[in-house]
């Protein structure tokens, strides 16, 4: 024993004070998970990706109503290694037809001889995801979880690309939390964001510790090598039956931390209650030695299934949204009219109307202007204030979403006139109480043939899969802030080179970009400047992925803006076969490619350093000498992909590239 742990040095030594019970591998072998008992009782795990320690040893466990499971606990059966392959369809997603394959076992502990919970691991080449199965207790057929020891401890050396939570009440109205903070780029470990922790998704880059050996046998004299892996932590599977989570940081340990009894104006508990026996979410863990393996992840859907069958087929597409440039005031009939003008004149699917609609146009009027829509080809999206009793949000329409009655009376009136989609805003809260109320109206939703966009919300967790109807979330620090201040246009491209990795590699983002306005005002001449190219705005339609995209387009652009923007506004898809990670760096420069669902090729990026970038564009999708069309510096021209399969380009500060 002394002699083994010489060897193996202080890393190796702590792992020997507890028995290493199991590991469960990946297909390929190269990404692991350990799990070992402390002396306590508590249930260990570490994961290891090609020999690399990216995540060190953390505690597993529950505290409930019905007895602590965070110690004294006991480890006994392990199931045997079962291989799950599937392939599915997910036209509403970054990838419309998944394939995966991943080993699966479930570890169960008993607390003083009883079953306390299982653990159910889910491994595949990039993914480690585990949820718990709670036991009855005695006579115990329901139970309150008060907390999870689940955490996440990073190796020393990590740095993070964190979102910090916001505080529950505060914003405008007392509408928050809903993930609007900015990220933060390769910071320390060891703040805990704003006081109350960070949301997911969460990035983190490990500087590993390569310990060079092999599995199950030691070296003489382990060679240490450094190398940065990248590491996400989420959630998913997240409906009614919990609360969502978020992570809580001490040091370089990220705890699974519940929602607080403030949000949602303090109604509801910030505990999840859950039958019994019953299932935590997943918690997942993607790892890769580059970003690729977490721009391309589906992690969150291969572990979810469809809740209800669809209505109907639903349809995707792009839509104008008069909101966005020219605010309430132009919520009127007048102006809506011309915005589904302007979305016909572009070929557009649908319009958005978005806030006050029922006082400035009326329900009577309304069904008028849905029927002008139809006779130009355009859906309408409706705007709805999901309040309720838990924030003061004023603008109406109001009080119409939160409860059944209410709630199904509006979407019969809506099925009737027509309307193809909701956007619901200011729902901000992760409670059980609260992802309840999202379920309900997405399955209310469905019955009466209608999508769903939510807006000051969540983060959807595998909710594309689970409920066919849905469209998308908001919860980034979206568009209308270029409205609402000036520092966030200065910063625009600096968020568009995370996204893509971190939250719209999770789930569908509803960030309503790609203005090609120089000033958000409706004579396109004052107010907050976008100091981005117009060639920055096509990249990132490509670049940010929902199937119903709200462009920030206005109809003055048919004019003032170049033809070769409008050109390719009119053609850009908003489904997706496919997604490939070219390059790229949280905070500096992204480079990112799409595969329409015809099978064309859109390679996008943009630059948010203040020098331009030069870069050789690898582009494997595309064949060697193939012509392609290359949007750069403000125009458009067709080159030669060279023999290589790559080309090469400066994109200017705050400018784009796009490649199709
Ligand atoms: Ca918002």
């Amino acid at each position: 024993m002394n002699k083994l742990a010489l060897l193996l040095g202080g890393i190796a030594l702590s792992s020997l004070m507890s028995v290493n019970a199991q590991t469960i591998s990946s297909p390929d072998g190269q990404l692991t998970v350990n799990l070992y008992m402390s002396a306590e009782g508590t249930p260990m795990f570490n994961v290891e990706y090609a020999n690399s320690t990216v995540i060190s040893k953390s505690p597993l466990g529950l505290q409930t109503s019905v007895g602590d499971f965070t110690k004294g606990l006991k480890q006994d059966n392990v199931s045997a290694n079962f291989e799950v392959s599937q392939s599915y369809d997910l036209p509403n997603a970054k990838k419309a037809h998944i394939e995966f394959k991943a080993n699966e076992q479930t570890v169960s502990y008993s607390k003083d001889g009883k079953p306390a919970f299982d653990v159910t691991f889910h491994v595949d080449n990039n993914n480690v995801a585990f949820r718990y199965q709670m036991k009855p207790q005695r006579d115990r057929l329901a139970c309150i979880v008060n907390s999870e020891a689940t955490t996440f401890t990073m190796p020393t050396g990590t740095t993070t690309f964190l979102c910090p939570q916001m505080t529950p009440q505060t914003g405008f109205a007392r509408t928050a939390p809903s993930y609007e903070t900015f990220y933060e780029y390769d910071a320390n470990m060891g703040t805990n964001g704003h006081g109350r922790g960070f949301t997911f998704p969460a990035l983190f880059k490990v500087n590993a510790k390569n310990l060079a050996r092999v599995p199950g046998k030691v070296r003489k004299a382990p060679k240490v090598t450094e190398k940065t892996l990248w590491v996400m932590l989420c959630e998913t599977g997240v409906d009614g039956k919990y609360c969502a989570s978020r992570l809580s940081c001490t040091d370089n340990k990220y705890s699974v931390a519940y929602p607080e009894e403030t949000e949602f104006g303090g109604v509801g508990s910030a505990s999840p209650a859950i039958m019994l026996p019953g299932y935590t979410p997943w918690r997942t863990i993607t790892v890769g030695e580059t970003l690729a393996p977490i721009a391309e992840t589906t992690i969150m859907w291969d572990l979810v299934k469809p809740m209800y069958k669809a209505s109907q087929t639903y349809k995707y597409g792009r839509a104008t949204w008069s909101w966005i440039i020219r605010m309430d005031a132009s919520c009127n009939y007048k102006e809506q009219q011309e915005y589904i003008d302007f979305a016909s004149k572009m070929g557009y699917e649908y319009v958005l109307i978005d806030a006050l609609w029922d006082t400035n146009i009326g329900y009577e009027k309304m069904e008028q202007l849905v029927r002008y829509a139809k006779t130009k080809n355009v859906g309408v999206y409706l705007w709805y204030n999901s309040t309720g009793y838990w924030n003061d949000a004023p603008q109406g329409p109001r009080g119409k979403m939160h409860r059944m009655l209410e709630r199904r009376q509006e979407m019969a009136w809506l099925k009737k006139a027509g309307v193809k989609g909701l956007k619901i805003d200011f729902i901000g809260s992760d409670k059980q109480q609260t992802m309840q109320m999202y379920e309900d109206i997405l399955i209310d939703a469905n019955d009466y043939g209608l999508e769903i966009i939510y807006h000051g919300c969540t983060l959807p967790r595998g909710w594309e899969r689970m409920y066919p109807n849905f469209i998308s979330c908001e919860a980034v620090r979206a568009s209308e802030n270029f409205s609402f201040g000036q520092h966030d246009n200065d910063i625009e491209a600096l968020a568009a080179t995370i996204h893509p990795v971190l939250r719209n590699a999770v789930g569908n983002m509803d960030f309503g970009g790609s203005a090609l306005n120089k000033f958000y005002a409706k004579d396109n001449q004052h107010g907050r400047k976008r100091i981005t190219s117009d060639v920055y705005a096509l990249a990132t339609a490509v670049l940010f992925q929902t199937p119903v995209q709200n462009f920030a387009l206005a109809p003055n652009n048919l004019e003032d803006a170049p033809a070769w923007a409008i050109d390719f506004m009119k053609a850009v898809p908003t489904t997706w076969k496919d997604v490939k990670f070219i390059d790229g760096y949280p905070g500096k420069y992204i480079l990112l490619a799409r595969q329409a669902t015809d099978g064309k090729w859109y390679v996008a990026g943009v630059n948010a350093t203040s020098e331009p970038l030069k870069i050789n564009v690898s582009l494997p999708m595309f064949e060697a000498g193939q012509s392609v069309q290359l949007y750069l510096n403000n125009d458009v021209k067709t080159v030669k992909v060279s023999k290589k399969q790559n080309i090469a380009v400066a994109i200017p500060s705050n400018g784009g590239v796009v490649i199709k």
